[in-house]
């Protein structure tokens, strides 16, 4: 296995990759150097992400550097230095302490990005509880089923999103013993108080607790893509993968400007939103403010963004528009782009790199591996399409599950389950009150994952779809992304999301929901050149044989394609869990 150095433009080459030559990394990694890379707590008190993320930088040559950049969303800017970020994120550890918070026990997010959201993660990491952040757009229902199942006894949210989602449910959590207002002068009663007369009152110093790396440390639910979210259970021990990801993957150098676009609400908003960046030591910028696609050009532009972390959706929603960004913005300061959340269509990629000059570099990962587990590096080709290399220390492998469990497929090209050896330290420790189902995610020493893919012979992934998705049409395994993939090729198409309709003669027929883009009229013509260009790239067998014309797809609020949803409607079946559908 022996990837081409890249082919496609990796931006200026300011700086050179922390991983020059992949073969070279993976055959010297070990965990044991991560690991030695990191400082530990004092007196061999253990390991804690907080500490590594925020008290080792203050106590060092980056105590004033500007760890969190704050676009607020009335325009108001905010820079935190890592000694800042330390001072409060110890007062929100006393303030949990003050309310007899101890080891183990939960602290749920209900807020907007705003600083106090990052002082109660990294608070509530030192105090060795445990962080469960929710995404602010959950209705009431959604919010309370997560507070009961996660055990939470503290939310921290602010008093329009308490009035509006949580002083309803309230009777039904009893576990719940106190509720923190980010914005409240005053504290309302005893259950209710206020957070920043509670910070201004607690003491700035705090002494992190002995942590043991198998400590839990963050509650995640997953994104309910495929039906009921589950509670993922992650350990202190993840930092492990969140420092070797952000080193070899995202690159950061220390006169980085990052920007994650994902909400803490998932979980690439806290690996990536808060915890990598901050262990590198960079400067992260955290806007308050929703998806605009000219705010976020004039983002990445006026603040000079130097790595940017994104999603296929936020990329397509930017890719419908006319025009040339960089005709209006000056991008010049950007040098890796990465996408996470879904598969990255080809076309996506090749479109950064004509209008953003930079191709795009997919990563798979899940709200189970903690962290991302293939990549595309920045020292390495891009094969558009493919979701990359897995990194130095991970194990990948394409499995068959038969009657003896999982068993590796050594040739190469052939699809199979998506599986890495179970032994990474961020992997899950458990779907929280739920063993069973985390039991059945293993097999032989494997992970199973529940997407499907394949390996060229290369060694690169390819992602053919998840598990469920899987269309099986006339003796073809169909995924729904290689036929959505082509479709979005058409200079019509903006987004399209396939599904298989049960049919007596074939099995299932492949059909597709597509949006198009402006300018562009749903009407039989245009159906019919689609279906024509689908059939060309394809194949009759392959291609879709039904198109429906939509103006949304449905999609959670992380932005990914319920394809069960679509599912679901056309066959007028119950729809299952709405909790996460965007509005
Ligand atoms: P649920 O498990 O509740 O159905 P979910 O799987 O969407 O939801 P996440 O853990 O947020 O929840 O998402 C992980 C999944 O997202 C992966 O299993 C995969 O299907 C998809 N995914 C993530 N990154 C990529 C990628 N680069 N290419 C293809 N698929 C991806
Ligand atoms: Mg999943």
């Amino acid at each position: 296995m022996n990837p081409p150095p890249d082919a496609y433009s990796s931006g200026p080459s300011r700086v050179p990759p922390n991983l020059p030559d992949y073969p070279a990394a993976r055959a010297a990694f070990s965990w044991n150097e991560v690991r030695a890379e990191l400082e530990g707590l004092p007196e061999g008190a253990g390991l804690n992400i907080a500490h590594e993320a925020v008290d080792r930088h203050a106590r060092g040559a980056r105590r004033d550097h500007v760890a969190i950049r704050w676009l607020g969303k009335d325009g108001g800017v905010r820079d935190i230095s890592y000694g800042e970020l330390s001072a409060a994120s110890n007062r929100f550890a006393n303030v949990l302490r003050g309310l007899d918070l101890g080891k183990g026990e939960r602290v749920f997010s209900l807020a907007q990005r705003v600083p106090e959201l990052y002082f109660a993660a990294l608070g509530t990491l030192k105090n060795t509880s445990v962080f469960c952040p929710l995404f602010p757009a959950f209705g009431p229902g959604p919010i309370q089923q997560r507070l009961v199942r996660g055990n939470a006894r503290v939310l921290v949210t602010s008093a329009a999103l308490y009035q509006a989602k949580v002083a309803g449910i309230r009777p039904e959590l009893p576990e719940l013993q106190a509720v923190l207002l980010t914005d409240a002068p005053d504290h309302l009663d005893a259950g209710l108080l206020s957070l920043p007369r509670l910070m201004a009152e607690a003491g700035e110093e705090f002494t992190i607790p002995p942590t043991d790396p198998e400590d839990m440390a963050l509650l995640h639910f997953t994104s309910g893509t495929t039906g009921m979210p589950k509670a993922a259970v992650h350990v202190h021990q993840a930092v492990l993968t969140h420092y070797a990801s952000g080193r070899d993957v995202l690159d950061f150098h220390p006169d980085d400007i990052f920007w994650c676009t994902a909400d803490p609400g998932w979980v690439t908003g806290t690996s990536y939103g808060i915890i990598a960046p901050l262990l590198h030591g960079v400067t992260m910028v955290v806007d308050e403010a929703d998806f605009d696609a000219e705010h976020w050009y004039r983002t990445l532009d006026e603040q000079r963004v130097t790595v940017w972390y994104t999603a296929p959706t936020a990329i397509r929603r930017l890719m419908r528009l006319p025009g040339n960004p960089r005709e209006q913005h000056d991008l010049g300061a950007l040098r890796l782009i990465l996408s996470v959340g879904e598969p990255l269509n080809p076309e996506a990629v090749l479109w950064g790199e004509r209008a953003l000059g930079l191709a795009i570099r997919d990563n798979w990962w899940q709200t189970e591996t903690g962290g991302i587990m293939i990549a595309n590096f920045p020292a390495c080709a891009i094969r558009p399409g493919s979701m990359g290399l897995p990194l130095p220390g991970i194990e990948a492998a394409i499995v068959h599950v038969g009657e003896s469990g999982a068993e590796p497929i050594e040739e190469p090209g052939v699809e199979g389950e998506l599986a890495l050896r179970a032994n990474w330290p961020s992997m899950f420790r458990g779907y929280l009150h739920d063993d069973e189902r985390y039991r059945k995610c293993f097999s032989n020493g494997w992970y199973l994952s529940g997407d499907l893919a394949k390996r060229d012979a290369d060694g690169y992934y390819w992602f053919v779809g998840r598990g469920d998705d899987i269309i099986k049409t006339a003796g073809h395994m169909v995924g729904p992304f290689e036929v959505e993939s082509a479709l979005m090729e058409h200079p019509a198409v903006a987004e399209a999301g396939v599904i298989g309709k049960p049919d007596p003669l074939i099995g299932q027929l492949v059909k597709a929901f597509v949006t198009l883009k402006d300018g562009h009229v749903p009407d039989e013509e245009t159906r019919r050149a689609i279906l024509g260009f689908a059939r060309k790239r394809l194949g009759s067998a392959v291609a879709p044989k039904e198109i429906e014309f939509t103006a949304n797809l449905p999609k959670t609020r992380s932005g990914k394609i319920m394809r069960r949803l679509l599912k679901a409607r056309e066959l007028g079946l119950p729809e299952g869990d709405l909790s996460t559908l965007e509005d």
